[in-house]
């Protein structure tokens, strides 16, 4: 607009500067023409006075040498005059500063004057003195204004020419400058065109490209905001009034604070004062995550990149706002799947760890001592390093295993009744119970000195739906239990359940296998280990091993007596004195029918003598009752002592049995209810 009016201007001053030459040369013209029209009149005028001085002069010469003047003469010369009068009046007119001319008049006027004179001195006939005048007046007079005449039109004409050439010059120069002004203002009038032109090219590009950047910016999906440097918005696209809830005309022109949450507006006003002040761009150019705020006080996370623009009306700032809140969703999903993965993954590991404890040992105190031991440690609870499990016994639990516990606990739990407190309640309901503050818990009835706060998490051990036993952990105060931890527990609660049962059949089976059923001592199959075991060590070691072997003297008799059943008792009875007197680490086996065999580990004949000899007399002292008779019956018993020798090989513990087996015989042989050493009395 401004443009337009700026070409109008110099359109006019173009049009203007163009008129004014023209009107300059046409003023010079024409003066030129008046003054050549004047010089024109000026020579002729001049020519007129000199003719008619001539044609004067000569009627005076006529007159002169006629003596007379004819009044037809008169007239003419009168006729003459006034021509010249008239003609120098208007070269006077004409040319008023010609000094030469008002001297011509004077002239013209003595020299009529003087012909007058003389012509009434030739009327009066008075010829000489008519010459007279005639000669010193009149001809002086004519010729002054002949030569005069002739230098005014030559004057005239130099002046005519001179003011022509000057008027020539004069077009000329106004011609040229004409030209060149006219030339200089259409060459700005050309550039000013060309100028605008492309001012008029960018400004389409520009209008182009700002309809292109808006009907982009408003078909974008993310908002898009300008503000300028006083914080105030001054571009709104629809992704914006869609995402903030602000119509167009709401959010222009408003600080752009509204659309921040609180917490954000001071941090904001520093960072756009730091902005214009130092320059510094803390988030210009990067992207960065914020909290959005609606129209309807809502909040949201959104993702920011912020760019500086510079504009003649000054710098601006473009914001590119992504709503990040279903992403955020997802990372939240994803994070609280993974969590739950994570735990799972952790359970799924306790579950193997524990299980893989389990299958590991079939003896029934270890693989107590191991499960709790992997159970405590995983990472599946807050658990703390405090836990036991109780073993189910006839409607009770024992606690067999343990880890943590101080004194005054045990002292407490070594028994616990069905029923009493969480853990009787276990065993009681078969149910995992969980407590968050055993503190604020009625069924945690037993309490100790130096009880601390604590969770538990009960889980009984179940085989066949039977509750063999009772896992109890610590856990930290508050520490909630999920259905899910619940599940776990109960998982492992019944792969422990199934193993102790296990276990329990095990040793079962091997005491079984390898105990004399009657007495409960070790059999022969048991001593072959036993005593493999024992003789290799000693041979390695290279300590005293003996074995004592005892047989019951007229047993065949006894039985005879008092019958079969006696026998077995009296068998019984005898076994339970031979292992009180006995050292834990010694072995009693029933050998054979009414036969023992006793290993004695580090210990030498001598020793095994009094060992034997302390059997004797016991069983001998002792009063045995039997079934059917009232009396105590005396019996004794006949041994035989044998001691491991260096010198014996590897293979020699059945020598050893053997040489001890020689030793009864001969105990026997002397009389019976006596110890005999291997090798001595021979
Ligand atoms: P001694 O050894 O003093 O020479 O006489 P003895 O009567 O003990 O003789 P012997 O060793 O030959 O007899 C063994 C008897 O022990 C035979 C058998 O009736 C009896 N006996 C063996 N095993 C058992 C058992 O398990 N129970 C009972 N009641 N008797 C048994
Ligand atoms: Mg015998
Ligand atoms: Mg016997």
């Amino acid at each position: 607009m401004k443009q337009k009016n700026k070409n109008q201007i110099l359109a006019i001053f173009i049009m203007a500067g163009i008129l004014l030459a023209i009107t300059a040369m046409l003023v010079v013209f024409f003066s030129l023409q008046l003054s050549a029209e004047e010089a024109d009149s000026g020579e002729h005028l001049s020519h007129v006075i000199a003719e008619n001085c001539q044609s004067l002069n000569a009627l005076e010469w006529q007159a002169t040498a006629l003596r007379q003047i004819e009044p037809a003469t008169m007239e003419i010369i009168e006729e003459q005059r006034t021509v010249i009068d008239e003609s120098l009046a208007d070269l006077i007119q004409l040319y008023p500063d010609e000094t030469k001319l008002s001297t011509m008049q004077l002239d013209f006027e003595k020299y009529k004057e003087a012909t007058d004179e003389e012509f009434e001195l030739i009327d009066a006939g008075r010829m000489p003195e008519a010459m007279v005048i005639d000669e010193e007046t009149v001809d002086p007079l004519f010729d002054r204004l002949v030569d005069m005449a002739a230098e005014t039109s030559i004057a005239i004409h130099e002046k005519a020419e001179s003011s022509s050439r000057t008027s020539y010059y004069l077009i000329s120069l106004t011609g040229l400058l004409t030209a060149i002004v006219t030339g200089l203002l259409l060459l700005l009038y050309t550039h000013t065109q060309q100028r605008n032109r492309q001012i008029g090219i960018e400004k389409a590009v520009l209008a182009s490209s700002e309809e292109h950047f808006r009907s982009m910016a408003q078909s974008a999906n993310e908002a898009i905001i300008t503000i300028n440097e006083q914080g105030r918005v001054t571009y709104w696209n629809s992704s914006a009034i869609n995402m903030f809830g602000y119509k167009e005309d709401e959010a222009l022109d408003q600080a752009v604070l509204f659309i921040m949450p609180e917490r954000f507006r001071e941090s904001h006003l520093a960072a756009m004062k730091r902005l214009t002040t130092t320059g510094e761009k803390t988030i210009i150019g990067k992207t960065v995550e914020f909290a959005g705020l609606r129209k309807d006080g809502s909040e949201f996370p959104i993702e920011l990149s912020i760019s500086r623009w510079q504009a003649q009306q000054g710098t601006f700032f473009t914001a590119i706002i992504h709503d990040i809140s279903v992403r955020k969703q997802v990372e939240k999903q994803i994070a609280s799947q993974s969590k739950a993965l994570e735990q799972r993954t952790l359970q799924l590991s306790a579950l193997f760890e524990v299980g893989l404890t389990i299958s590991g040992t079939i003896e029934l105190q270890r693989l107590l001592d191991h499960a709790l031991a992997t159970i405590v440690r995983s990472g599946v609870l807050q658990l703390q390093h405090i836990g036991g499990i109780l073993l189910e016994n006839e409607n009770r639990l024992t606690l067999v295993s343990y880890i943590g516990h101080s004194e005054a606990f045990l002292a407490l739990h070594q028994n616990i009744g069905m029923g009493e407190c969480l853990c009787g309640l276990a065993l009681e309901t078969g149910e995992i119970l969980v407590t968050e503050d055993s503190d604020c818990d009625d069924r945690h009835t037993i309490r100790y000195p130096g009880m601390k706060p604590h969770g538990h998490v009960i889980v009984p051990l179940k085989s066949m739906d039977k509750v063999v036993g009772v896992l109890y952990l610590y856990t930290v105060p508050g520490t909630r239990v999920d259905d899910e931890k619940k599940k776990l527990f109960a998982t492992i609660g019944g792969q422990l359940g199934v193993a102790i049962e296990n276990a329990r059949l095990f040793e079962k089976t091997k005491e079984l296998s390898l105990q004399d059923p009657l007495t409960g001592l070790a059999n022969r199959s048991f001593m072959n280990i036993e005593l493999r075991k024992t003789f290799a060590m000693a041979r390695r070691t290279k300590r005293p091993l003996s074995l004592i072997m005892l047989d019951l003297d007229h047993f065949k008799k006894y039985n005879d007596t008092y019958g079969h059943p006696a026998g077995d008792k009296l068998l019984v009875d005898i076994a339970v004195i031979i292992a009180s007197i006995m050292r834990e680490t010694d072995m009693v086996v029933r050998y054979g029918g009414e036969e023992f065999l006793i290993i004695l580990p580090e210990t030498d004949s001598s020793s095994a003598v009094q060992i034997a000899e302390r059997i004797r007399t016991t069983i001998m002292q002792t009063g045995l009752l039997y079934a059917g008779n009232d009396q105590p019956s005396h019996i004794t018993v006949s041994q035989g002592v044998a001691t491991y020798d260096q010198t014996m090989k590897i293979d020699d513990e059945d020598r050893i049995i053997v040489m001890a087996g020689e030793a009864l015989y001969h105990a026997k042989d002397s009389g019976r209810n006596r110890v005999e050493v291997y090798g001595r009395n021979k």
